[in-house]
């Protein structure tokens, strides 16, 4: 497929609106159309649902549809747990002791709480009922029940770190995000992004695009976003599969500039890694069978760790301590 075509919906990047279709089935082979800038290289579905569909779809849905429940269960939470440990240990160069953070789509809270017992003056926003409900009630933390857009920000009241894992690819206007996290951040501030990586090659290529991820940003995208929005670049990161970017912007003083969001020769270098992409390739990779034992492993073992408790703030408090002593 190399349609030449015009979106509906303008680039969030570069305002641009030629496109190619890069494809037509979602990971659950069902109709799902994504597109490509040509002249920067992002990536978005079109046409995509509106936003009170999108809106009442985060508050209620998505968790059930992809966890099958409202509140998390204790696999979940372990889970959950052992990456927010991951995230701190990645994060933790970045912030020092008493610094106010937010950390945007907290989820269960397992981050937020990780970071309340080492002494952060942390908080969250989380836009899924069932799973802002559970992470104030279980861990007794705050959490903004909602979507950043409409988060209010008390007067003159800045953070020092804003953490967003896994979030800006749902966004309607990733931009328009970034841009109201400007004034969310202090000054000289912290911004981490995480996102997957549009150009991984370790999943199925019948499992790279997902309904529930309005835009696939590649690290060159995700960059001239943050810098467009007045953000500096302090450092980028691959997970060591490939499959996430993180980047760790700075909140530069004063507006942003004005930057050119073309990137040029990013559409192509991206489509052509798609389209080579094929099953046949991944499939002598050997990345199947890896992915498989790994998950078969991590089942075993999250039964194991969660056997004998009843709640996931005994899990957090139990492994947690273990964690933080050996810090
Ligand atoms: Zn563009």
């Amino acid at each position: 497929m190399s349609d030449l075509l015009e979106s509906s919906i303008p680039c969030n990047l570069c305002g641009a609106t030629s496109i190619e279709v890069l494809s037509t089935v979602d990971r659950e082979r069902k109709y799902l159309r994504t597109v490509i800038c040509k002249a920067c290289g992002l990536i978005w579905t079109d046409p995509r649902p509106d936003e009170q569909q999108l809106r009442s779809y985060y508050e209620r849905s998505y968790r059930l549809k992809y966890k099958g429940t409202y509140a998390p269960k204790l696999k979940h939470v372990y889970r959950a747990g052992r990456v927010a440990a991951d995230r701190f240990s990645i994060i933790r160069k970045h912030i020092k002791k008493g610094d106010r953070i937010i950390d945007i789509g907290s989820g269960g809270g397992e981050f937020v709480y990780l970071l309340r017992q080492l002494h952060y003056n942390a908080r969250g926003i989380e836009p899924n009922e069932g799973y802002a409900a559970y992470s104030k009630k279980e861990y007794n933390i705050e959490i903004y029940s909602g979507f950043v857009q409409d988060f209010e920000m008390e007067s003159g009241l800045t953070y020092d770190v804003a953490t967003m894992f896994h979030v800006l690819e749902h966004m309607e206007n990733p931009f328009g995000v970034l841009l109201k996290l400007k004034k969310l951040i202090a000054p000289d501030g912290r911004l981490l992004i995480e996102v997957p990586n549009a150009e991984a090659t370790c999943q199925a290529p019948a499992n790279r695009f997902h309904r529930a991820h309005l835009y696939n940003f590649n690290n060159a995208t995700l960059s001239r976003l943050g810098i467009k929005a007045g953000f500096e670049i302090l450092d980028t990161a691959l997970s060591n599969d490939g499959a996430n970017i993180m980047i760790f912007f700075r909140n530069a003083p004063g507006p942003g500039k004005t930057v050119d969001g073309r990137i040029e020769g990013n559409c192509n270098d991206i489509s052509r890694l798609i389209r080579r992409h094929t099953a046949w390739r991944h499939f002598a990779s050997g990345y199947p069978y890896s992915r498989f034992i790994d998950k078969a492993v991590r089942l075993v073992k999250e039964g194991n760790a969660i056997r004998g408790f009843s709640c996931g703030r005994d899990i957090l408090n139990y492994y947690y301590k273990r964690w933080i002593s050996a810090l």
